[in-house]
């Protein structure tokens, strides 16, 4: 082992032992480590002043009960979380995930990812996520509004304009932001709207939020695919999830050209060679908050699954939309074979270190998801921008300035790769030019 290789390895292990049973967050920082080594063989100074213990190390974790009443009056316990991780670029900023299965690694990993996506932004932004352990599935309205108020009793105070602006994830869309967003402003007795973002148009909310990470995500693959000669006009996409991401991915894909021949949920998956009609699914997901089979019934030439793999169909280009570690090794083989020549990570770590090895050593093009899905939180923070000058772009305007964010991350997650040899590896370059910023300010900011 080179003496690089035992320093990380001395990280690595102190991170297994401080943070035991949370394989999630191991799994984001070994793919973050792995990544620095080049970076610690060059610029050794980036290990003085204990930086990168203290990167990996939460500035705070604040954990709290969220008890509340269902509608047969039966007394509800479920825990809240806020991981405020990293803030050395400006105040925490991350999603909250209403899911059963998050738990305290899970929110870590997320924290710690958002540091480095919120750096490759260019804007001012810490990182930080948050949740709980809440199924909204099946949850009356009237249920929801109460969980949603009272998590808010609790969080309310860890948060603000400069300190930790939360938003939406997995769980968390714009009515959960309504009804917390309620909540804190009668706490505080303020319209403090910066203090959270994907808010209603009507009261702070900014225009192009809701399709901010889906279509960012396409953007970062057109440019991926345009650096290697190719574009999405006429491609066949794969999108897995139909939440938010993937399915605002699913409408600028087909806009640009593509067809999307497959997309899922967490009850099955949808085939779909003649593409994808938004509205119908829109209508589905968002109105009626269904799940993906009533689509099939409501349309020809679409067929739904409940064994196998979206990952069985054959594309050029995948998008992984729906959640951590939903595409293992086998998924990655079967893509490669069917001649995927993209892939691009809308969903937080989609991509097990299996997936990830087969398809850097299969030369396929790969964009991490802190850099593809980037485009979320970089539109949140434009919604601060609005928020503090009291005032609201237009779409046409708000795009432009995601699409122009999303292709400075490709261009620095690109030439940085190039920087350190490694051509064409976005993680390598998205992770080295996400944590030098952030390294580069916490050295200026002293041991705190
Ligand atoms: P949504 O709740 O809107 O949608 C999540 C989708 O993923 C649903 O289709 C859901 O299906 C599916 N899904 C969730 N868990 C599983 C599972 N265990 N197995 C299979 N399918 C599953 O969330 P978002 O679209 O907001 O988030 C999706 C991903 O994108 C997450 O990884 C999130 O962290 C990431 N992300 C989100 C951002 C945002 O702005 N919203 C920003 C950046 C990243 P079902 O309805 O059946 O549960």
């Amino acid at each position: 082992m080179s003496t690089i290789d035992q320093e990380v390895a001395g990280y690595y292990d102190k991170v297994l032992k401080r943070n035991a049973g949370e394989p999630e967050f191991h799994q984001a920082v070994a793919e973050v480590l792995e990544s620095l080594k080049i970076v610690l063989q060059k610029d050794p100074h980036y290990a003085d002043y204990g930086l990168i213990e203290r990167l990996c190390e939460p500035e705070r974790q604040i954990i709290f009960r969220v008890p509340w009443i269902d509608d047969d009056n039966n007394v509800r316990v479920n825990r809240g979380f806020r991981v405020q991780f990293n803030s050395a670029l400006g105040p925490y900023k991350g999603g909250l995930r209403f899911h059963p299965s998050v738990n305290l690694g899970i929110i870590k990993f997320l924290g710690f990812e958002q540091i480095f996506k919120n750096s490759l932004t260019g804007l001012p932004i810490g990182g930080g996520k948050g949740g709980s352990d809440f199924d909204p599935k099946g949850r009356s309205e009237a249920e929801i509004m109460r969980f949603c108020q009272s998590f808010m009793t609790e969080l309310w105070r860890y948060i603000g304009e400069y300190r930790d602006v939360p938003a939406g994830d997995i769980g968390v869309g714009g009515r959960e932001v309504g009804y917390m967003f309620g909540q804190y402003r009668r706490l505080v007795n303020q319209h403090e709207s910066g203090v959270l973002t994907g808010k209603g148009l009507t009261w702070g909310g900014s225009l192009v939020r809701k399709e901010a990470t889906g279509y960012g995500t396409v953007y970062f693959t057109d440019e991926m695919m345009r650096a290697n000669g190719d574009s999405l006009d006429g491609a066949k996409v794969i999108v897995s999830g139909s939440g938010n991401v993937a399915t605002y991915a699913m409408q600028k894909a087909q806009e640009l050209g593509a067809t999307v021949v497959g997309f899922s949920d967490s009850s099955g998956w949808v085939e779909t060679p003649n593409g994808v009609d938004i509205e119908l699914l829109r209508d589905v997901k968002e109105n009626r908050r269904g799940r993906v089979s009533e689509y099939v019934e409501e349309t020809t030439g679409a067929t739904f699954h409940k064994d196998g793999s979206i990952w069985d169909l054959s594309a050029d280009v995948a998008l992984p939309c729906a959640t951590q570690n939903e595409l293992n090794g086998d998924h990655a083989k079967a893509l490669v074979d069917n001649g995927v020549k993209y892939v691009a990570e809308g969903a937080n770590m989609p991509s097990t270190h299996e997936a990830i090895e087969l398809f850097r050593a299969k030369k396929i093009c790969f964009g991490p998801g802190k850099a593809a899905n980037a485009g979320g939180v970089a539109t949140s923070a434009l919604e601060m921008q609005q928020n503090a000058s009291r005032d609201s772009w237009s779409f046409d305007y708000t795009d432009n300035r995601l699409r122009g964010i999303m292709s400075n991350i490709f261009n620095i997650a690109a030439n940085t790769a190039e920087e350190y040899d490694r051509a064409g590896d976005y993680i390598i370059g998205a992770n080295i030019a996400g944590f030098k910023k952030v390294a580069d300010a916490m050295l200026a900011q002293g041991v705190i």
